[in-house]
């Protein structure tokens, strides 16, 4: 008697990449975009930064990954201290180059400010961006979203509400924050489904490359870390095998994510190819099975 087998589904995945700031940080994010690009993924995201500091090298960043790497790029963009028109003319010049896709944002406060202030004449949050960018008409929206309430939400249903206007504003999907538990983002897509929202959530997640870094991380997100995962980081500590347990950690994650139905996986590379590789290999996502996919 032979046992019926279900083929391992694998998920469309897709990265997240922030612009470099220096001659090194380049050489990383070319790279780790030289090595992720044969996955095939369905896109790839470039990041605005905070204030909009990065708004050149996020536009140079995108156009190459797009033009020299044929993939999909979504291009983040923020209201932060820019007018409206400022921000739609960035909008523009994307799609001049050939961008489809934004992840809007509403972003955070400027440097030197404690919470997001809207400019003058600039987009007051996030639906506002969201509605102007559907009115062009030319690109797939994307936001993000918070399985852990967002700092700024009064409570979690709150922040299913806001989500669900971004959606009904005009947005095709939202990327979610990191989180450690499948769980976590399980009880947050009931909670969207409950509300209404029939958009897709795709999981943002995170291959650790430094526990201490991804605690501060997780601190300023308003992420839970869950006691056992930083016990298990505290002995792995111990005996040098936190790259090992980043991986497995991580991989199980996405195993059970897809074992509960998620058919997308959005990866934070953070500019390094080697954990988001493994992480995907283990996961049966290899150059030759993307290549599959596509014949
Ligand atoms: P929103 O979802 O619009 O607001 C955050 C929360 O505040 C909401 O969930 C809601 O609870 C509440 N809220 C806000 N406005 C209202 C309102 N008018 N009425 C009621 N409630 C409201 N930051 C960057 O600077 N650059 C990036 O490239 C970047 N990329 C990101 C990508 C992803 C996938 C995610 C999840 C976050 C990213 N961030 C980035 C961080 C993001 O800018 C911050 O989390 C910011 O504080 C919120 O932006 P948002 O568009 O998600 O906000």
């Amino acid at each position: 008697m032979t046992a019926a087998t279900t083929a391992p589904k694998t998920p469309r995945i897709s990265f997240e990449f922030f612009p470099p700031q220096s001659l090194e940080a380049s050489f990383r994010l070319w790279d780790t975009v030289r090595a992720l690009a044969p996955l095939a993924p369905s896109f790839s995201s470039v990041t605005y930064g905070a204030g909009g500091t990065t708004r050149d090298l996020t536009h140079e960043a995108v156009a190459t990954i797009h033009k020299n790497y044929g993939l999909n790029v979504a291009a983040h963009l923020t209201c932060v201290d820019a007018t409206r028109e400022e921000t739609l003319k960035i909008a523009n010049s994307y799609a001049e180059v050939g961008v489809k896709e934004i992840v809007a944002l509403r972003g955070d406060a400027p440097k030197g400010a404690d919470k997001f202030t809207r400019h003058p004449e600039g987009f007051a949050d996030a639906c506002e961006l969201i509605e102007a960018l559907a009115d062009i008409g030319k690109f797939k929206i994307r936001v993000g979203a918070y399985p852990e309430p967002h700092p700024d939400a009064p409570n979690a249903q709150a922040d299913v509400d806001w989500l669900k206007r971004k959606i009904d504003a005009g947005a095709d999907s939202a990327i979610t924050q990191f989180f450690f538990e499948a769980d976590t983002f399980f009880r947050f897509r009931d909670r969207c489904e409950k509300a209404g929202i029939d958009a897709p959530i795709i999981p943002g997640i995170l291959p650790i490359q430094s526990w201490a870094g991804t605690q501060r991380f997780a601190a300023r997100c308003g992420t839970s870390v869950p006691s056992w995962v930083a016990d298990a980081f505290e002995k792995a500590e111990r005996d040098d095998r936190t790259e090992l347990l980043a991986t497995s950690l991580c991989t199980e994650l996405c195993s059970e994510l897809i074992d509960g139905g998620v058919e997308d996986l959005h990866f934070y590379t953070l500019n390094r190819p080697e954990r988001t590789r493994d992480v995907c290999h283990a996961l049966g996502i290899t150059p030759e099975a993307s290549l599959e996919n596509v014949a």
